[in-house]
C-alpha cells in the first residue's frame, strides 16, 4: 500500500514538471481575403474580440476605422482621425488578438525606420515561421498612419475603399506600434510579414501603419505558437470569392503610402 502511494506521489510530481507549457494563443476572426474582397460586416462582437486577448488590431463593421486594442481596451481611429473607445455590443469583420506577455525586450537603435526595424527583429526572432506578437513603446521622430472612411452598401473591394483612405503625418509622437508577424504560408488568411497599428500615448490618434522612424523606443515580442480561426457562418462572408489569389492587392493596400 506504501509502495502504492510512492507510485501514485512520484507519477504526480512526474506529471507536474513535465507539464507541457501552455500554447500562446492568436485568435483570427474571418480572412484577410474575405476583408479584401469586401466582407465588412461580421457578426463578431467586441466582447468576443476581448475575451480572446488583451491586445490586437482589426476594423469594424463598414469598415469603419482601424482597431486598436491596447491593454484590453478597444480603440477605433476613425478617418477624420478621430479615436473612440468601442463597447462590448459593437462588431468587428476582421480582427486578430493575443493576451501579450512579452518574452523579450530589447532596445531599439534610434533612426531606425519601420523597414529597417523589421529586418532588425527577423535577425533576432527564433523562426520565421511562427506568428509573433510585437509591440514597439516609445518616441518617434515621425510616423505615417492611415485609416479607413465608413463604407456604404453595395460595399467595393478594399483596394477600392483603400483609395479613399486618410494619411495622417505625426512629427514627433509618443505612443505605442503593435501587431503581429505572421508566416509566409499565411496567405489569403491573414497578412504575412509584419501588419502594425499605431495608438498616441494620450489615445487621441493612431491607426494602420504605413511607417515610421523611431527616436527611443522599446520593442518587445512574444512568440504564437497556437492558431484559432473563426469564421461567419452567415452573411457576405458565405457567398465572397476566396479562390482568388489577393497577394498583389493586398501588398498595394497594407503598404498604400509607404
Ligand atoms: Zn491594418
Amino acid at each position: 500500500m506504501r509502495f502504492l502511494a510512492f507510485r501514485l506521489l512520484a507519477f504526480c510530481l512526474a506529471a507536474f514538471f513535465v507539464a507541457p507549457v501552455q500554447a500562446a494563443q492568436l485568435t483570427q476572426f474571418s480572412t484577410i481575403d474575405a476583408l479584401m474582397s469586401g466582407v465588412y460586416d461580421g457578426p463578431f462582437t467586441i466582447g468576443e474580440v476581448r475575451r480572446a486577448g488583451d491586445f490586437g488590431l482589426g476594423t469594424f463593421n463598414a469598415l469603419d476605422g482601424e482597431m486598436v486594442l491596447d491593454h484590453g481596451t478597444v480603440y477605433q481611429v476613425r478617418a477624420d482621425g478621430s479615436v473612440h473607445r468601442m463597447g462590448d455590443g459593437e462588431r468587428t469583420p476582421f480582427a486578430a488578438v493575443a493576451r501579450f506577455k512579452p518574452e523579450q525586450v530589447i532596445e531599439v537603435p534610434a533612426g531606425l525606420g519601420l523597414e529597417e526595424l523589421e529586418r532588425f527583429l527577423d535577425q533576432r526572432l527564433p523562426s520565421a515561421n511562427l506568428f509573433y506578437a510585437v509591440r514597439i513603446d516609445g518616441e518617434f521622430r515621425s510616423l505615417k498612419a492611415r485609416s479607413v472612411p465608413r463604407q456604404q452598401r453595395p460595399y467595393p473591394p478594399l483596394a477600392e475603399a483603400a483609395k479613399q483612405q486618410a494619411v495622417f503625418d505625426f512629427g514627433p509622437v509618443q505612443g505605442a506600434v503593435l501587431g503581429f508577424r505572421s508566416p509566409p504560408f499565411v496567405t489569403g488568411v491573414n497578412v504575412p510579414g509584419y501588419h502594425l497599428h499605431f495608438l498616441t500615448n494620450d489615445r487621441k490618434a493612431g491607426g494602420h501603419v504605413l511607417d515610421f522612424r523611431v527616436e527611443k523606443a522599446t520593442l518587445s515580442w512574444q512568440m504564437l505558437d497556437d492558431f484559432r480561426m473563426r469564421l461567419p457562418k452567415e452573411g457576405d462572408f458565405t457567398g465572397a470569392d476566396l479562390a482568388r489569389d489577393r497577394q498583389q492587392e493586398l501588398n498595394q493596400v497594407e503598404r498604400h503610402g509607404r
